[in-house]
């Protein structure tokens, strides 16, 4: 019993599959590739036969370091089968079979082998292929693509000394395109290349088909581990032990001649959605030749004319491909001789407008119903739909194009440096920021910048990460724009050159470049949501139709509620006309800047009580009209008011610019005694660390009669509307607490001063008083919090910061881009919830709060509240509700309804 002897293997594993054995649904164990294979076989269509080799057997392999020994006989009874089936042997001599060995893991994955086609051809066997298709030009055209590919992914030769030798053969033949060399031409470079690969792997190459197949199997497993492959996979977090499926096809030949040819296909337009014909052929040719752009392809429909015969096939195969994945399929296909082959299919990539479209137009075909529509679209796609774009109308001059890496639509001058942006900035210009990379000192510039344009990096540079913590526009890794900042411009890759103040338009959506102003138009999705575009209309568009329908069904079906963080009543109509179901958040600091900073000033400075007195009693009434005017816009809906939280030195003047004017002064022996003052009170209240210190619940402590003061406005507001027969519905939530004794003291103010108010009015107030769960204490005692506190709200940013350690504005700017790089995590903690570490705190301090108080309210305010991945974890640990910027509200209202139906057992893609 040889299976027993290698340890690694469990008894009975079977590791090879018939493309007849296997579906769609065994993506774990035959790879993406390898199932849908399998799939299209078994729905009759004509796939080359073939078999595949499971992830198990690569799980083996990089466990033990050896193919398990059943593998071996395993893939000769296979292809021992397949011979028979084809009639042919692999490589024999007079009548060979070639086959292609390709990779094909669960999820596709950049960095895995690349596919080599032809195996099986030889020395030996050149010929027999030559006679058995009549074509002696074709037969070497194929050996000299199999020792190309082979030698390039196989044994590791550098792939460029194989094309330079070709572009020399084209050269020295005076032709452009490889089709035009022959057969003689041909046979010189298979022995040109076969001496490139001597002399680079330091062997020959193989000339039996058999060890051919082995070794490029191996190479497929090999590549799991290949640096790149391994880098994605921490990034999108793949769990490293998934291993690869290997899949052998016989080969099928597009490089026949004119009757022949390779393609690739989408079921509907992945653009709009639209069904048509969408895709690319090119005649004469086999595999990646239609994508490499080495020829000239056709569109799709013109192979109606070619081959009329295999179109209609074609477009019959696509049909019953839709019906059958109910989505939007990719193919490839290839035609040899007039006959059509099916090579691969998989549910396609589309742009964001087109997932609604389909999503809806699926469900008027009656193939998927309205949960399934749900799942089709996620916020992500929603979000991009909202930011305002380039008038596709407008005449654009494209001068480059890089990686999407930031939302939106940024027009500005071009400045080579920080210095200028800022510069120019602040005279009222708008720039656009260029660099070829940026860093941590480019900050103050992309502050200014309307968008940030470089030449070099990717999702993860600075530039990128930065951006996006920013919500500011943002093209990166533009490779052909040559940015020279020591000259101030930058040439374009035909040769235009971009001196700083030129006008260039950067679209951080599509990653495209343009020189010159190109005109902005809002996004029609925000138009609808802002209601001035109704869905109904006769002119709606169909995105907007589609958006919709699709959100009409969130809605039904979503349990958790959605709050917009908004501190006035501006903010809070556009929250309310987006959908949201009250004020999660209202932050009460900017209430006290602008003129009203004096009065803080004076607060600050006060030295006696009365002094103290006199600077709240003038800030109560302001504060109480504030809260008037937010009541009223939310009326009806709860607002959660929060206490003053930043430390008090920030609404005192800059320490810098007031020692200077102090010593300007004093020099001319001309001392303010107010600015006097004013110093000592900055560098008493300057802070090291001013994140934790004195800030927050410990302010209301320590500066008698602030926190009163605020409440009794909120308070005395909530009266005002009410006797306007208002339904003010107003909750008071004390932040940074880290201990139950610090929200009691508070609380107990607050409600004495709730019924000072009830008394003075008349009117009955019902104030909910709640805290935030922003530190780990807080977390870690939220059961004894929960006594005192009617609700929580998780602020996830504060949270994050101190669970971490991480000071968010430090942090991101200097070294998030080497975590990321590193793989330490695949996005930042700040952008989508940490659900290991500070997603754990989230959940137990709900549950903890819960037990203490079974109806307590439960809520998060950070910006994660609007985060897609995060909204399902909150959805997940039983909150009540997210709250979050206005313009996030419908990702969030979106990401919401598809947590509440993917529960319900919906393919989560
Ligand atoms: P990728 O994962 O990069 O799409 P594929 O395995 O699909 O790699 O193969 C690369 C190219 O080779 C594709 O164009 C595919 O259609 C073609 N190809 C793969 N196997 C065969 C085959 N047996 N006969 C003809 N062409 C093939
Ligand atoms: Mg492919
Ligand atoms: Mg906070």
């Amino acid at each position: 019993m040889s299976e027993n002897k290698d340890p690694h293997v469990p008894q009975g594993v079977k590791f090879v599959y018939d493309f007849t054995e296997g579906n769609k649904d065994l993506k774990d164990l035959l790879g993406g590739k390898g199932a849908n294979l399998a799939e299209m076989t078994n729905l009759g269509l004509p796939v080359p036969p073939g078999f595949t080799i499971t992830t198990e057997a690569c799980k083996v392999y990089l466990d033990s370091g050896e193919e398990p020994e059943a593998l071996r006989d395993e893939v000769s009874a296979h292809l021992d089968a397949l011979e028979q089936k084809m009639g042919k042997k692999l490589g024999q001599a007079d009548n060979p079979l070639l086959v292609s060995v390709r990779s094909g893991a669960k999820f596709s994955m950049p960095g895995m082998m690349d596919t080599v086609l032809n195996i099986g051809l030889s020395d030996k066997s050149v010929s027999g292929l030559a006679a058995q298709a009549g074509d002696e030009r074709f037969a070497w055209d194929s050996y000299r693509r199999l020792i190309q590919m082979f030698g390039k992914t196989v044994l590791g030769v550098d792939g460029d000394l194989f094309e330079e030798e070709l572009e020399k053969a084209k050269k020295a033949k005076k032709v452009t395109v490889d089709t035009e060399l022959d057969a003689a031409d041909l046979k010189k470079l298979v022995t040109k290349f076969k001496k490139i690969v001597k002399t680079e792997a330091g062997r020959d190459f193989p000339q039996d088909p058999r060890e051919q197949m082995d070794l490029a199997i191996k190479a497929v497993f090999d590549s799991w581990n290949g640096d790149r492959a391994k880098l994605y996979r921490r990034q999108e977090r793949i769990p490293h032990d998934l291993g690869t499926a290997v899949n052998v096809c016989s080969m099928v030949f597009g490089n026949l001649g004119p009757d022949s040819g390779t393609g690739v296909a989408f079921t509907r337009d992945p653009a709009s959605g639209h069904q048509g014909v969408y895709g690319d052929y090119l005649q004469n040719a086999q595999g990646e030749d239609v994508v490499a752009g080495i020829r000239n392809t056709v569109p799709l429909a013109e192979l109606e004319q070619i081959d009329k015969k295999s179109y209609d096939q074609l477009m019959q195969i696509m049909e019953t491909l839709e019906n059958h994945y109910k989505d939007l399929c990719d193919i490839e296909f290839t035609i040899e001789r007039g006959q059509l082959w099916m090579l691969q299919t998989r549910v396609g990539k589309r742009t964001a407008a087109a997932a609604f479209r389909i999503a809806t137009q699926l469900v008027d075909q009656g193939l998927i119903d309205e949960a399934e529509a749900l799942q089709r679209v996620n916020g992500q796609q929603l979000a991009q739909l909202m930011f305002p774009r380039f008038d596709e109308a407008a005449k654009v001059e494209k001068i480059g194009r890089g990686i999407a890496a930031s939302p939106g639509a940024a027009v500005g001058k071009a400045v080579f440096d920080s210095y200028t942006a800022v510069k120019w900035s602040r005279s009222g210009e708008k720039v656009i920021l260029i660099r070829r990379e940026t860093n941590p000192d480019d900050l103050d510039g992309m502050i200014a910048a309307e968008g940030i344009l470089t030449s070099r990096g990717g999702k993860t540079s600075h530039a990128a990460v930065v951006a996006r913590g920013m919500g500011k526009t943002c093209v990166c890794g533009a490779e052909e724009l040559e940015v020279d900042t020591k000259r101030r411009r930058m040439t374009t890759a035909d040769g235009t050159v971009i001196e700083e103040g030129d006008v260039v338009s950067i679209d951080g959506s599509t990653g495209k470049v343009y020189l010159g102003e190109v005109p902005v138009v809002p996004s029609p999705v925000v138009e609808y949501f802002e209601g001035r575009m109704h869905a109904g209309a006769d002119d709606a568009d169909e995105l907007v139709a589609a958006v919709h329908r699709i959100m009409a069904y969130a809605d039904r079906v979503r349990r958790l509620r959605v709050r917009a963080n908004a501190d006035n009543a501006e903010d809070a109509l556009r929250a309310r006309r987006f959908g949201a179901q009250g004020i999660g958040l209202c932050r009460t600091e900017h209430m006290f800047l602008g003129e009203r900073r004096e009065y803080v000033e004076r607060l600050i400075l006060a030295d006696t009580d009365e002094e103290r007195e006199d600077s709240l009693k003038a800030l109560l009434p302001l504060q109480r009209q504030d809260f008037v005017e937010l009541f009223e816009a939310m009326d009806g809906l709860p607002v959660t008011v929060r206490l003053l939280d930043p430390p008090l030195h920030e609404f005192l003047p800059d320490i810098t610019e007031l020692s200077v004017r102090v010593a300007l002064a004093e020099s001319r022996k001309d001392a303010n005694e107010n600015d006097l003052r004013l110093l000592q009170a900055v560098h008493r209240l300057h802070e090291q660390n001013p994140m934790l210190g004195l800030r927050g619940v410990r302010l209301g402590l320590v500066i008698p009669g602030l926190f009163t003061m605020q409440v009794r406005a909120i308070a005395e507001a909530a009266a005002e509307r009410k006797n306007a027969k208002g339904d003010p519905r107003a909750e008071i939530m004390i932040p940074l607490v880290g201990t139950v004794q610090e929200l009691e003291i508070v609380r107990d103010e607050a409600e004495q001063v709730i019924a000072e108010v009830q008394a003075a009015t008349g009117v009955e107030l019902k104030l909910a008083l709640g805290t935030m769960i922003e530190l780990p204490r807080a977390a870690l005692t939220a059961g004894q919090i929960a006594e005192a506190a009617e609700f929580f709200s998780f602020g996830t940013n504060d949270l994050t910061q101190t669970v971490w350690g991480f000071s968010r504005d430090d942090v991101e700017a200097s070294f998030f881009t080497a975590y990321l790089e590193k793989g330490i995590f695949g996005v930042s903690p700040f952008e989508t919830i940490d659900k290991d570490g500070v997603g754990s705190l989230v959940r137990n301090a709900a549950q903890a709060g819960r037990a203490t108080r079974p109806d307590l309210k439960l809520g998060v305010c950070g910006e994660h509240g609007g985060d897609p991945e995060s909204v399902h974890f909150f959805h997940e640990v039983g909150l009540d509700y997210v709250s979050c910027s206005p313009f996030r509200i419908p990702v969030a209202r979106l990401e919401a309804g598809r947590a509440a139906s993917s529960a319900k057992g919906s393919d989560n893609r």
